[in-house]
């Protein structure tokens, strides 16, 4: 832990990945397992991780990248970051993100702009941009990272390493500061699968708090890691790797897809034709649910309160005014819109009408082929400053990560080339709760 900690002091000045660094909290934890003796079966005792900056931690600052939140101290431990706890791992800090998980690239943090460690001039990618360059960087061994539309694969992706989107519901929300709800999850960010699996093991499972948690059985995540990929039917998304996508990435995917062909896997082209419309989609149901979410911020019950107020009104008013950045404002307002009377009915619905249709594309793939490959993003990792001033066009981004969240499927991304001599990812998605069968195709690359 010590050295960890000395690591980040040399290491994060250039990439910037953490908001708040916790050496006093690490190592008095660090102690504790020492005292207790490094159980040799369990391997994440001791273990020092990083978590994203919207899970809340006892007594240590959480901001979700905000600064309605700037010194919010939570009184008590997400469920995920809890379980990981008692298995003895080792939080030594928090990680910088777009505020409220909201964007592609951490430029959106109100605190500081995360580096990509391949090329610190690039984006990290994001939400969970931090996480990402952190376990690129070699500051941590893993990491946790929420994806509401990609904030975990595409920041993978960016940065080279492993990150997985479980099935909605594997995971507990309890204690993950709430974007959209129906789409929210949590999951590890590692250097190579099997560490990934390991930290799945730890934090999968029913929650009381939770009650979209699901109760169904939780695998030993590690039990397909290595078994091969013989005889499985993969499916590539003819939609997926259509018109905007960089030419070396779509080559990079049938790379991909000649490496499984070779290891004894069928892989053929599919149809998802609904894919046009996600971004639409995703953007009205996200931001409906964020508008709903967020309304918790108000100046009255956590962190930022406005000062020299008039009434109960101004300091509701003045509270946001000053606490939320301008793409928290944005998709609160497009939220709001969607949802209100006159308009719930050509924007919401329809929306959630759409996500049925997504579904029922996924489904109807999932008939006939055991694990989906497509590219997780468009694009490797661009410049700092580049897109983000342009909504649109990071909106239209997230085309190929957010389908999975529509449909709630678990997708992995995993190194698998370079473009423009930076890491690229590709994205495994598989049938509900079989994650299995993504860490069994993923480790087959190792
Ligand atoms: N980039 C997407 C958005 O801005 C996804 C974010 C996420 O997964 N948290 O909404």
């Amino acid at each position: 832990t010590q050295q960890t900690l000395d690591n980040i002091k040399s290491v994060d000045n250039d990439i910037n990945a953490f908001i708040t660094v916790d050496d006093e909290g690490a190592l008095k934890k660090a102690a504790d397992v020492d005292a207790k003796g490094i159980d040799a079966d369990n391997l994440l005792s001791g273990m020092p991780i990083a978590i994203k900056d919207n899970m809340v931690t006892k007594g240590l600052t959480t901001t979700a990248a905000s600064k309605i939140l700037e010194n919010f101290k939570p009184i008590y431990d997400a469920t995920a970051v809890d379980k990981l706890n008692k298995l003895g791992t080792i939080t030594v800090g928090k990680t910088n993100m777009d505020e409220f998980a909201m964007g592609g690239s951490t430029e959106n943090s109100a605190f500081k702009i995360t580096h990509n460690p391949w090329d610190t001039t690039k984006v990290p990618g994001g939400s969970s941009g931090g996480s990402a360059a952190a376990v690129a960087a070699g500051e941590v061994i893993a990491a946790l990272g929420s994806d509401t539309g990609g904030s975990i694969r595409q920041p993978a992706s960016f940065n080279g390493v492993v990150g997985m989107k479980p099935t909605y519901g594997r995971v507990s929300r309890w204690g993950l500061i709430a974007f959209g709800s129906s789409l929210d999850q949590i999951g590890p960010i590692t250097r190579n699968v099997s560490d990934n699996a390991t930290i799945m093991n730890a934090i999968a499972g029913h929650d009381e708090h939770d009650l979209t948690s699901s109760t169904k059985e939780v695998p030993d995540f590690t039990s397909t890691l290595n078994k091969g990929v013989k005889g499985m039917k993969i499916g590539i998304p003819t939609e997926f790797m259509a018109q905007g996508l960089d030419d070396d990435i779509k080559q990079t995917v049938l790379d991909t897809a000649e490496t499984f062909k070779k290891l004894g896997a069928t892989v053929e082209e599919v149809s998802l034709p609904h894919t046009k419309y996600g971004v639409a989609a995703y953007y009205i149901i996200s931001s409906s649910e964020a508008s709903s979410n967020l309304q918790r911020f108000d100046g009255i019950r956590y962190g930022r309160r406005a000062k020299d107020v008039k009434d109960l009104e101004d300091l509701y008013v003045k509270s946001r005014s000053e606490g939320f950045g301008d793409e928290v404002k944005r998709r609160i307002m497009l939220g709001t819109f969607s949802l209100s009377a006159g308009f719930y009915d050509a924007y919401f619905k329809k929306a959630a009408q759409v996500r049925t249709l997504m579904i029922n594309d996924f489904t109807n793939v999932f008939k006939d082929y055991d694990l989906i490959l497509a590219p997780t993003a468009p694009t490797p990792a661009y410049g700092i400053g580049e897109d983000v001033s342009d909504p649109m066009t990071m909106y239209m981004n997230d085309v190929l990560t957010l389908p999975v969240n529509l449909a709630g499927l678990p997708g992995m991304s995993i190194p698998a080339g370079f473009s423009k001599g930076l890491p690229v990812g590709v994205q495994l998605i598989g049938r509900p709760y079989d994650e299995l069968t993504v860490y069994q195709a993923g480790s087959a690359f190792e």
